[in-house]
């Protein structure tokens, strides 16, 4: 077989070329032609413009579908995001949230089971967790309350009844509990403090993750999307065991190919390949953050750096291009990723078959 060394070769030199200009600015768009489902994506608010603007965006790289992750509750945002998704049935998911700023309450535990089915009859699709769950939540007597607190089973219990998925959000990258040495990702950036937990303060890592997979495993029957490869993207071999360990696990790739981006792409692609039914495809971000509506200039930048988000996720997911920029540009000025081309019967189910799976009424009406 002849080799493609000098091939590689070249692709380096021609990806180093491409460091010279830093940035990726008049690169064209990548758009995508398979069918696509963001599961994760965030708006604050219920904002007309700001799904406007999210949806342009998504024309310009050819995405579908865009789950929005900050429903809130049936007393408070899900009203007014049924009104915006009446809108764009085809394309907008909301997933609600647990009201935790109310746990002091007696019947909190009874009233989050209590408003699902009334959630679901909405038109809520699932359930978004986020990380609070286990590092900040604390209970009235000061105690962080635990993912896993048996008074939170008949929660997850109903979520499986009622066919709603729970997108979760436990722990972080494994990394973010390392000292900050030579060897932190994120050296010298503006985030890396933020990227970094104090051991002192916070349950670690491998407690997080331990109670993530006592909830999969008591709720054999609930659907369960990890947020962010599960916070094991630095131990795949791990998420690897613990999809075989619980059929009801899936994850979602957000937020992490500036991790996936250090591995070799072949593993990468081996990986995704093997676990095909169980990785979905998302980005994570705020559609229209901090932006006024009202200011044109500033909503028209902001598209354009969304598209390029979306763009530089297709890319790597779609080519083998060696140059391609962090979605989030971390380390811009020196760090570029290396595609993992995945086969495309793999990218279908990656892209949608897996969200159209998992959650309820989104596949496509034939
Ligand atoms: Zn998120």
């Amino acid at each position: 077989m002849k080799s493609n060394f000098p091939l590689l070769s070249l692709g380096l030199l021609l990806s180093f070329h491409s460091l010279a200009s830093a940035q990726d600015e008049d690169r064209p768009l990548f758009k995508t032609s398979y069918r696509v489902v963001n599961v994760h994506r965030h708006c604050d608010t219920a904002s007309e413009p700001a799904i406007k603007a999210e949806l342009e965006v998504m024309d310009r790289v050819g995405v579908s579908v865009v789950v929005i992750l900050d429903g809130g509750t049936s007393d408070g945002k899900v009203p007014a995001w049924m009104e915006i998704k009446k809108k764009h049935p085809e394309r907008i998911v909301v997933l609600s949230n647990i009201p935790f700023s109310r746990i002091k309450q007696a019947t909190f535990f009874d009233d989050i089971v209590r408003d699902l089915p009334v959630q679901k009859r909405l038109g809520i699709q699932g359930v978004k967790i986020f990380k609070d769950l286990g590092m900040y939540i604390k209970e009235p007597s000061g105690e962080l309350l635990k993912g896993d607190d048996p008074r939170l089973d008949p929660f997850w219990a109903k979520c499986g009844e009622l066919d709603l998925p729970v997108l979760i959000h436990m722990a972080d990258p494994k990394e973010y509990w390392y000292p900050l040495t030579y060897n932190t990702f994120h050296y010298g950036m503006k985030a890396e403090k933020d990227q970094h937990y104090d051991r002192e303060k916070m349950p670690s890592w491998e407690e997080l993750i331990r109670q993530r997979n006592n909830i999969l495993k008591k709720h054999p029957k609930t659907k369960f999307i990890g947020a962010h490869m599960g916070s094991l993207t630095f131990d795949l071999q791990q998420l690897g065991e613990t999809f075989d360990k619980y059929p009801n696990f899936h994850v979602d790739c957000s937020a992490r190919l500036r991790i996936l981006g250090r591995l070799n792409p072949m593993a990468v692609r081996d990986f995704f390949v093997k676990y095909q039914d169980r990785i979905l495809f998302g980005t994570d971000s705020t559609a229209l953050n901090n932006i006024d509506p009202k200011n044109d200039k500033d909503v028209e930048a902001w598209k354009n750096r969304a598209a390029r988000f979306y763009s530089r996720h297709l890319e790597y997911f779609e080519t083998n291009k060696l140059d391609i920029v962090e979605p989030y540009a971390w380390g811009k000025d020196w760090l570029r990723l290396a595609g993992v081309k995945l086969p495309p019967d793999v990218l279908e189910k990656f892209y949608h078959a897996n969200a159209e799976r998992l959650i309820p009424g989104l596949a496509v009406k034939k």
